[in-house]
């Protein structure tokens, strides 16, 4: 059946070939170049008679791969890059081998069975009861959207009469927040956070009282975030779930980045709280060593997401008995099993390993912020609460920041985008993979 000929065959050896060289070998850092730059050199690939698949795969290996930046670079530590175990990136190559449908029980059971595991690993480190789960979505973006409009959906069912809908958060919170509110045409609230820049439950209470206030009105979310992805903050979860539970309000841990650290005892105790979360999400390509893209949703309690959900049509009526499929809890219907390398990567090493590394990378940002406090043109902006390192050089402006960056690069020594904090322009290390080492901190601070 399947035209496995000589020619595939060759192609198939030089597609592993390329691929285990990348996993074995220390990733360049690349970088990005202009779209009249790549077509001068590859032209339009996509042609009546094709290239040949030995042709298009030197396109991308000798070209196409060389103008994307890798984001598993030791010394990659721009936005939030990503770490994926080799055992990951492999099976990721299973999973693209296998065909698989990871939108119902029906077609999907065993690689669902597999990720819903995984699903378990994460729900049990935050505490939620059995009867929690979810799935694994596209991207933190995705999971926050889709878990809001569970919670208003279930707001709708309590208080019929409202016609204003918000979500209530920081302005620290995540960009997605925002753009989930812009989605779902609802208010943002915007919080004060305390002196910590933390979102407090007195603060939230507060706001929130004084938002229903006005009839017709109502908080259907508050939404805590357990990592800020510019500096690593972590809000008040207790309180915050406290008020929430007091004002019959959703409950949502928006963790993309932080929350992958639930499973370090050293910081365990700064996500307390979590497990009055309604629901949570974690990425786990962000800093769970899996590949891109996975964010991991769980809900307290599911069937409120399969109502909100599930998609019906005469077609699809026959997936709807009692089994799990992954599409009812989601924005999504059909779907890669992207948890998957995941999965494979947490049953073959174990939990211990994730533990490990988790702290290791900890470690190393302690190490990155005492290295910065006492290197002379640089001022630590805070100490780092999970694995974000922030800081000024002192004297500079925006231009030399831009100019320090683009030279890190150019000279590939390493990704680090200047950010900003407060109208202030800053350098942040966002330390996720357990290859970057402190030499490699040195080794960018001795540019400083
Ligand atoms: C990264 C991030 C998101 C968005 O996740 P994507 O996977 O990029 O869509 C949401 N919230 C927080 C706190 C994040 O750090």
């Amino acid at each position: 059946m399947h035209e496995f000929t000589p020619e595939v065959e060759a192609l198939a050896q030089e597609i592993l070939t390329y691929s285990l060289e990348r996993l074995k070998t220390d990733p360049p850092l690349d970088g990005a170049r202009s779209a009249e730059d790549l077509y001068r050199e590859v032209g339009n690939t996509i042609t009546k008679k094709g290239l040949g698949g030995k042709k298009s795969l030197e396109v991308f290996t000798e070209v196409l791969a060389k103008a994307c930046i890798s984001t598993d670079h030791p010394r990659n530590l721009a936005f939030i890059p990503s770490a994926p175990t080799e055992y990951s990136n492999l099976f990721d190559l299973v999973v693209g081998a296998s065909s698989l449908y990871g939108g119902s029980w029906q077609e999907g059971s065993g690689a669902v069975f597999a990720e819903n595991q995984a699903l378990r690993w994460i729900a049990d480190l935050a505490n939620l009861p059995k009867s929690a789960g979810g799935v694994f979505v596209q991207g933190g973006t995705i999971g926050n959207l889709s878990a809001l409009v569970v919670a208003r959906k279930e707001a709708r069912k309590k208080f019929p009469n409202i016609t204003k809908w918000a979500i209530a958060c920081s302005a620290e919170a995540h960009s997605s927040i925002k753009s989930a509110a812009e989605v779902m045409d609802v208010d943002l609230l915007l919080i004060e956070t305390d002196e910590n820049r933390k979102l407090t439950g007195t603060n939230a209470k507060a706001e929130i009282t004084k938002y229903h206030k006005i009839a017709n009105q109502r908080v259907f979310a508050l939404v805590a975030t357990a990592g800020t992805t510019n500096l690593g903050i972590i809000d008040e979860l207790f309180s915050l779930g406290k008020v929430a539970q007091g004002e019959n309000i959703w409950f949502h841990v928006d963790g993309a980045y932080g929350l992958a650290a639930l499973c370090a005892p050293s910081v365990r105790d700064k996500f307390n709280g979590v497990e009055l979360a309604d629901s949570l999400i974690v990425d786990p390509h962000k800093w769970l060593f899996a590949p891109f893209d996975a964010c991991a949703l769980i809900y307290r309690n599911p069937e409120l997401a399969k109502e909100a959900h599930t998609q019906h049509a005469s077609y699809l009526e026959t997936l709807h008995d009692d089994s799990w499929n992954p599409s009812d809890y989601a924005i999504n219907l059909t779907r890669r099993t992207r948890g998957l390398p995941f999965w494979f990567s947490l049953s073959a090493h174990g939990t211990d390993a994730y533990t490990e590394a988790m702290e290791q990378t900890l470690t190393v940002a302690k190490d990155a912020a005492k290295l910065v406090a006492s290197h002379p043109n640089l001022k630590l902006l805070r100490q780092p609460e999970l694995s974000i390192v922030a800081f000024e050089r002192v004297g500079w402006q925006k231009k030399d920041y831009d100019k320090w960056s683009e030279d890190l690069l150019g000279n590939q020594i390493g990704f680090i985008p200047p950010s900003s904090d407060q109208g202030k322009p800053i350098l942040r290390f966002a330390i996720v993979n357990p290859w970057t080492k402190i030499k490699d901190i040195e080794i960018i601070l001795e540019t400083l």
